[in-house]
């Protein structure tokens, strides 16, 4: 029994389903991003029940009808070729509609009917990689009675929903010296948490095809060439000998970094959540917070839909959910979110080495080591606002540019599309540190499209800087501050 397949798609076992309800991933959401199951080509339609069925046979405790809940339908309904999507149209001029609405995040029925513990020393809201990061670093320097906070499952957030890109070709000299932090302890990271990551260093290659673009990529590979990161600005000739299936058409230069990499984000967050909850951490799911009590000057307790925490300092690491959640404690942030959609196909034998991006219009894709293109690309007319639908206008706009530039993807089927929220501030950098007139509330979020290769070496700063007291530049120059005192951290090297 144990070694029969549940999912014959991905081949997942019903001894690995149950190994994932062992580690206390009782719903149905959970048990899919654990082991893979229902992500391949039946798009879940064929295993969904005898998951269910397991679950609700080898759960330690009944699961709820809403564990059991088929997960998010994610669009198209049935696998269909890129090209297909290539030869729709859609209005340029147009701003995209809401598309197919994502489930809540928040499921109340899922939350656990045992109050939160009344008394912690750091509160940390957010269980995105951001806040889990942190925790584990903050328990690594001894501090352990930290509470994160999150209202969804581990990767309800941006973080489980982005391209998994890491990349040193940044724009300022801060950020690339983060990303390589990041990129140093991602490539460990399996060895020292005991999970796989995916982790492939196969390079980035940005395609120019504008004069401005090109003068861009040079001024950054010569920035980069001084702080240690190789890149290199190549021909359209030797971009092809990087990619051969690549068509150049229109492009004029192409800077690529050998070094750069992708990975799988999820395992990420289960690392570092398992370890900081192994060294004492209490990580919170389905917990939404939902107000603050406030007196003297600082946060005295993080109220939330289980009960209130009494605690010395809170961290908002919400991503672009921060300022909504800022303002139940009467502070503005200037972050703005922008929804982001993104897709995956089948899985294809390994062909595609680097992630590419075309700099001019924010279309990017790689190959996953499982083998499918995950891609996508920004859309100017995104208005403003939380909206984790997804639209048939993105698939088209995304195929017409990626068969474009890969003409073979065009019989590729995409299996899945989702979308999650860029966490965009007025200068494309991060918001840390203290909040003017509430110190005890220290700011983590704001970081854009790429938090999540920024999170291994920002949360290792930022818990040395709380359980030290050393200073740190990073946390006295992205202040939220900033804005007021017209203090700028200009960063331009955002995709999308
Ligand atoms: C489509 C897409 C592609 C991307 N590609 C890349 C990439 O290639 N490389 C890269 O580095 N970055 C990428 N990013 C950006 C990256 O995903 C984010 O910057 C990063 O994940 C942010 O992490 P976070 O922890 O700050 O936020 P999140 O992961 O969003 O976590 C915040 C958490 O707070 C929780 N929350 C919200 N409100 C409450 C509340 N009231 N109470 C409790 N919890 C609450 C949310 O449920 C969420 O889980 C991409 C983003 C998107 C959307």
């Amino acid at each position: 029994m144990s070694k029969s397949l549940v999912c014959t798609c991905e081949d997942v076992t019903a001894s690995e389903v149950e190994h994932a309800i062992s580690k206390g991933y009782c719903d149905i959401e959970s048990v899919k991003r654990f082991t893979g199951f229902g992500t391949g080509m039946c798009q879940g339609k064929q295993c969904l029940n005898a998951v269910a069925r397991l679950l609700e046979d080898k759960a330690p405790k009944k699961p709820a009808p809403a564990q059991l809940m088929p997960f998010t339908p994610r669009p198209p309904l049935f696998p269909t070729e890129l090209g297909y999507w290539a030869s729709a149209a859609f209005d340029p001029a147009r701003a995209p509609a809401g598309g197919v609405p994502a489930v809540d995040i928040a499921s109340p029925t899922l939350r656990s009917e045992a109050p939160v513990k009344a008394k912690a020393k750091i509160v940390i809201i957010g269980g995105g990689i951001m806040g889990l990061a942190l925790a584990w670093n903050l328990a690594e320097l001894g501090e352990t009675d930290v509470v994160v906070l999150e209202k969804g499952y581990l990767c309800a957030g941006a973080s489980g929903r982005n391209g998994g890109g890491i990349r040193a070709q940044w724009g300022t000299p801060t950020l690339i010296s983060l990303a390589r932090r990041s990129i140093e302890l991602m490539k460990r990271f399996a060895r020292d948490m005991g999970i796989n990551v995916w982790f492939r260093q196969g390079g980035y290659l940005f395609l120019a095809k504008s004069d401005e673009v090109v003068r861009k990529i040079e001024r950054g590979a010569a920035l980069h060439n001084q702080h240690g990161v190789p890149t290199q600005i190549l021909t359209p000739d030797a971009a092809r000998d990087v990619v051969p299936q690549l068509t150049l058409k229109g492009v004029k230069a192409a800077a690529w970094n050998p070094k750069d990499a992708v990975i799988f984000p999820w395992p990420f967050l289960w690392g570092y959540a398992q370890q900081a909850q192994k060294r004492g951490v209490q990580v919170e799911t389905f917990t939404d917070v939902v107000g603050f009590e406030l007196g003297g000057g600082k946060i005295k307790k993080v109220i939330t839909d289980r009960g209130e925490i009494a605690c010395e300092t809170v961290v908002l690491a919400a991503g672009a959910w921060s300022p909504q959640i800022a303002k139940l404690a009467g502070v503005h942030l200037p972050n703005h979110p922008h929804r982001h959609e993104i897709c995956s196909t089948e899985p294809l034998k390994p062909f595609l080495g680097p992630l590419v991006s075309v700099l001019d219009s924010g279309l990017y894709f790689s190959q996953s080591m499982r083998g499918e293109i995950v891609g996508g690309m920004g859309d100017p007319r995104e208005p403003v606002g939380l909206n984790l639908g997804s639209t048939s206008r993105f698939l088209t706009r995304y195929a017409q540019a990626l068969t474009e530039q890969l003409p073979q993807t065009g019989r590729v089927k995409v299996l899945r599309q989702w979308s999650g929220p860029y966490d965009v501030t007025p200068d494309n950098s991060p918001i840390l540190g203290k909040t003017p007139k509430l110190e005890n509330l220290l700011n983590l979020s704001g970081f854009v499209g790429h938090g999540f290769m920024m999170a291994p070496a920002v949360a290792e700063r930022m818990a040395k800087w709380m359980a030290t007291g050393e200073s740190d530049e990073l946390f006295e120059r992205f202040t939220l501050s900033r804005f007021a005192e017209g203090r700028m951290e200009r960063e331009d090297m955002i995709i999308g």
